[in-house]
């Protein structure tokens, strides 16, 4: 069997419906399960409903729920028709009628508690399910609607709710029935706790549900499909002829996730992976782009390894950098200096030791300056903003010395700092000045890619 995860853009409107359901359509001979997000902006609007409700804004919550309502109920219109029109209204009308009483209810008490919350968001994903499994039924496609919340299970954290694994599985193992010609239509990110009270998997989390069905089902391959055609070599803005990476094992993706490649979150699909399932993502506005297959192990023949799959770059990073003669044949001065770092809760990116000085960069610099009048009873600090982090990614770059020795060759007279290889196996990263990213990021790709 297969999984098919649509996000929120590749159910916007009905036109994009009819997209994904087309796609889902050519595959019926696999088993598919189709999970679905929200439409479009929806999960967005809920969530200011809630704010409305929680401040005793009734007039301005309703408006919400009275847009929400025309939107979903113009799509519905717009392509059901007899039985699959008037049941799919009912259905909605239904829900919208409950929202309004719980909107009213929340905007009386003023609150709107964690777990309120989830119940309003949980309606997004209802709603867009509910016209998903008509407009497939429309179209001659044999379809059943499950609701999640009746196999995906959670604790009682509410916004961010911790899957209980085994009675999960357990659940859908005996719940969810693929087969051969038919559809079966569930939610992401909506959940519930043994109870039965609504919860939610965390804002995007509609990825994790479909790792989640497509690991208990052990299904064949899961289909992230989204509106771009997968991870790409490198940030097309800066480089137009940035080409989709057909293959990228988890670790790789990973790495990019921290380099802010939104397509996936890879703890999202980690479930899946941890199985071997491999994770295709796709662009439900261009099915005939091959997309980017994330696969577990690097070592498979489809996948090269010692070469530089994406290069991902961050911009606005400080770099610190501490000496301290004290620190010769010293021990415990590490310790020292990144106990300061975890009481300002800031997070270290890349580090470079000598005997005598330590560079670290970081993002946040919320508190520098309480961090750098603690370490200047350390050594001499010297801080540096305005500097990039570039990262080639690649599993076993480290293993080619070819590689390292073409980048820096490249690179002429570029300053580079702070050089970090194989700490993870995974990639090559180095520190330039802001100025100089974009240029970096160019040389690479030229190297490498083009
Ligand atoms: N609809 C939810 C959100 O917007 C979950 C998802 O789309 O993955 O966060």
């Amino acid at each position: 069997m297969i999984v098919l995860k649509f996000g929120g853009t590749s159910v916007r409107d009905g036109e994009w419906i009819n997209k994904a359901l087309e796609i889902t359509k050519n595959q019926l001979q696999k088993e598919p399960v189709l999970i679905a997000s929200a439409m479009g902006k929806t999960t967005d609007k809920l969530q200011e409903l809630a704010h409305y409700a929680e401040n005793g804004k009734i007039k301005e919550a309703e408006n919400i729920i009275q847009t929400l309502k025309d939107s979903h109920f113009a799509v519905a219109s717009g392509f059901l028709s007899g039985n699959n029109l008037s049941t799919c209204l009912s259905e909605q009308e239904l829900l919208f009628k409950k929202i309004k009483s719980i909107a009213k209810g929340l905007s009386l008490l003023r609150e709107c508690s964690p777990r309120s919350n989830d119940t309003i968001l949980s309606f997004g994903e209802l709603f867009s399910t509910i016209i998903i499994t008509h407009r497939a039924r429309e179209i001659g496609i044999h379809t059943t609607f499950a609701d999640s919340r009746e196999f995906i299970k959670t604790d009682d954290q509410f916004t961010k709710a911790q899957l209980l694994e085994d009675l999960t599985n357990k659940l859908i193992q005996e719940k969810i029935k693929p087969e051969k010609g038919k559809l079966t239509v569930a939610q992401g990110f909506i959940a519930s706790t043994v109870d039965g009270v609504t919860t939610t998997l965390g804002r995007g989390g509609s990825d994790y549900s479909a790792s989640i069905i497509g690991a208990a089902l052990h299904a064949d391959e899961i289909q992230v499909w989204t509106d771009v055609n997968g991870i790409m070599s490198t940030d097309p803005g800066i480089i137009p002829k940035a080409a989709t990476v057909p293959v990228i094992s988890y670790k790789e993706a990973a790495e990019l996730a921290y380099f802010g490649a939104r397509v996936i979150h890879p703890s999202t699909i980690q479930p899946a992976i941890s199985l071997g399932i491999p994770v295709l993502v796709k662009n439900t506005g261009n099915p005939g782009a091959e997309g980017t297959h994330i696969i577990s192990t690097p070592e498979s023949p489809s996948i090269p390894a010692d070469t530089p799959k994406a290069i991902a770059f961050k911009k606005g990073i400080t770099v610190i950098n501490i000496t301290s003669y004290r620190m010769f044949l010293a021990y415990g001065f590490l310790r020292m200096i990144f106990e300061i770092f975890e009481k300002y809760k800031t997070s270290v990116d890349i580090i470079s030791t000598s005997e005598v000085s330590v560079s670290m960069t970081i993002d946040n610099t919320t508190h520098l300056n309480s961090i750098e009048e603690q370490l200047k009873n350390i050594g001499n600090v010297h801080i540096k903003d305005n500097m990039s982090i570039i990262c080639l990614v690649g599993q076993g770059l480290w293993k080619n010395s070819i590689i390292i020795s073409k980048v820096f060759k490249n690179l002429g007279s570029i300053p580079v700092r702070m050089i970090s290889l194989g700490a993870s196996d995974t990639n090559l990263s180095f520190v330039v000045p802001n100025e100089q990213a974009e240029n970096t990021v160019k040389i690479l790709h030229k190297t490498f890619f083009e």
